[in-house]
């Protein structure tokens, strides 16, 4: 039987397209510095009040570049040979490129400058690129260049580090992310905490001191009732580790996907080496899975929670097609989408009273000694582990927390880089009572930091506690949802999802959203409600 660190996991990075320029702005770019910074719109005189219309007919230009972009990407992650690399990045480099030429230029300065609009979207529209412009340009050129050459560095050293689990050769690299990320953050500028503008990037809206008091809270309750699940008998779950035959898992994951209300007619399915949702129009949303034929939750789970992202994208209101409002409004919201269907749909105990006779029927041979109530058991088995991408619904949200501190306390200088690994270790074992054995399973585990990407984990842990809050907020509308988990009528939850978070785009911040549908801002407490229910009664234990 192949160990738990066999287990993998959707772990999808989903970067705005803006960003995405600034991370992978390459060496090719570096002659376009030498052009000097465009003067600040404001004090262009060819600045004048123009019809909106035309600031909008920019902005679907730009739009269309970014999809094109994501179109060549989704084809190199699904059906590109090996061959088409070079090319590939060179392509990508140039619509990037373009797309961010148009977007920073003085002309969409003055296009906002001068835009009046009419009607509440179009206000929304000015007010959210406004920001998204004033962003963009506030970061210098020749740091977004230097953060380009940097990573890209960093990438190898981090790969190295990792195969020799040897930190010392990642330490210099970290030193200067670290840097360069603070750096950014002056640039940008923030209220209070210079996480806050790394946060802001991820998760518009959201502060360190915020995210410090819903953590706090959350770690507190959280770690004893990770204590008690440790010390109950463990669940069997060795049912997952059978053959499950790739076509029958196909096969499967496609009718679930169109139960719950996927839209194949505006989107498709295909297999990749790391899951991910990617969108070039609302009505053509693409998620990706991919398949072990000997572990059975790797491509269901990974199938649901991509359907959650893509169902985001397709519920986006039409009226916004075309322009920056057509994408979910930050990664916790989109998150709290992706473990809504994962988690509190997929592994609960009425969705598999509903669907065991078609895992029965897909795969006859691993589930005959099955029922609904030990296959539900078996997907929510917990076990502290050191990998965050193979934790578990209940202890995954530890691994975060761990991961924003010590990122605060790097871009606040209170932890130096030397002293990761140490304060990595300590950490695991305070909350989830494990040591890492080395530091290629603790602190040299993610691609993030390489990346240059800080501020980022945060937005994790938000969906999994906005997923419960939004559930919550569902059942109070439409009344207890079992029933209809367990019949395949998911119909009346996604359209309650529809109208309280997907239409609106980015029209509405996810903490806007929140508020309005549930009556609360961010907060722990439902998600703790839920953990204990679940799992009280899964272990058998008072928690
Ligand atoms: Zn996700």
């Amino acid at each position: 039987m192949p160990g738990a660190n066999d287990r993998t996991r959707t772990d999808d990075l989903l970067i705005t397209n803006e960003l995405l320029y600034q991370l992978s702005y390459i060496g090719r770019q570096e002659a376009a510095l030498e052009t000097p910074r465009s003067k600040n719109a404001e004090n262009n005189p060819e600045s004048r009040p123009v019809s909106i219309d035309r600031l909008k007919t920019r902005l679907a230009r730009i739009k269309d570049l970014h999809a094109a972009a994501a179109v060549l990407d989704w084809d190199q992650e699904t059906y590109m040979p090996s061959g088409g690399t070079e090319a590939r990045a060179r392509q990508l480099a140039t619509l990037q490129e373009l797309a961010h030429e148009l977007f920073t230029s003085d002309e969409t300065g003055s296009l906002l400058d001068g835009a009046r609009p009419g009607t509440e979207i179009d206000a929304d529209l000015v007010r959210v690129v406004r920001e998204d412009f004033d962003r963009a340009r506030r970061v210098p050129s020749d740091l977004v260049a230097r953060f380009a050459r940097e990573t890209s560095l960093a990438r190898e050293g981090w790969q190295k580090a990792r195969s020799d689990n040897d930190f010392r050769r990642f330490a210099p690299h970290l030193g200067t992310i670290v840097a360069l990320c603070i750096e950014r953050a002056e640039a940008l500028g923030y209220p209070e905490h210079r996480y806050d503008a790394l946060v802001e990037e991820y998760e518009k809206g959201m502060t360190t001191a915020e995210l410090r008091r819903v953590f706090g809270d959350l770690r507190t309750r959280l770690v004893p009732i990770v204590q008690a699940m440790a010390a109950a008998p463990p669940i069997d779950d060795r049912v997952l580790f059978r053959a499950y035959p790739v076509d029958a898992q196909r096969g499967l994951t496609e009718t679930i996907l169109a139960q719950i209300g996927y839209d194949f007619s505006r989107g498709r399915q295909d297999v990749s080496a790391h899951p991910f949702t990617t969108s070039f129009s609302i009505d053509d949303v693409r998620v990706t899975t991919r398949f072990d034929g000997r572990f059975f939750p790797s491509a269901f789970f990974g199938s649901l929670h991509e359907a959650g992202h893509g169902m985001y994208e397709q519920g986006i209101d039409r009226a916004l097609e075309g322009t920056p409002l057509a994408d979910g409004t930050s990664l916790g919201m989109h998150e709290s989408q992706s473990r809504l269907w994962e988690n509190l749909v997929g592994r609960s105990l009425p969705f598999w009273e509903g669907r065991f006779a078609d895992l029965r029927a897909a795969f006859p041979e691993a589930t005959s000694d099955q029922t609904p109530q030990s296959f539900w058991r078996a997907v929510n088995r917990v076990q502290p582990s050191c990998i965050r991408v193979e934790a578990d619904e209940v202890t995954y949200n530890l691994h975060i927390m761990l991961r924003f501190e010590l990122e605060t306390r790097l871009v606040e200088g209170s932890l130096a880089v030397k002293d990761v690994p140490e304060a990595w270790n300590a950490a695991m074992e305070d909350y989830l009572g494990i040591r890492p054995p080395n530091d290629a399973d603790g602190c040299l585990q993610d691609i993030h930091w390489s990346s240059g990407i800080l501020g980022y984990f945060p937005t994790y842990a938000l969906g999994n506690l906005a997923s419960v809050q939004l559930w919550n907020a569902a059942v109070r509308d439409l009344g207890d949802l079992d029933d209809a988990v367990r019949r395949g009528d998911f119909g009346p939850l996604l359209a309650w999802m529809r109208e309280h978070v997907h239409r609106w785009g980015r029209r509405r911040t996810a903490g806007r959203i929140l508020e309005a549908s549930t009556g609360s801002g961010l907060d722990a407490s439902p998600w703790l409600g839920y953990v204990r229910r679940k799992y009280g009664e899964l272990y058998a234990t008072a928690l």
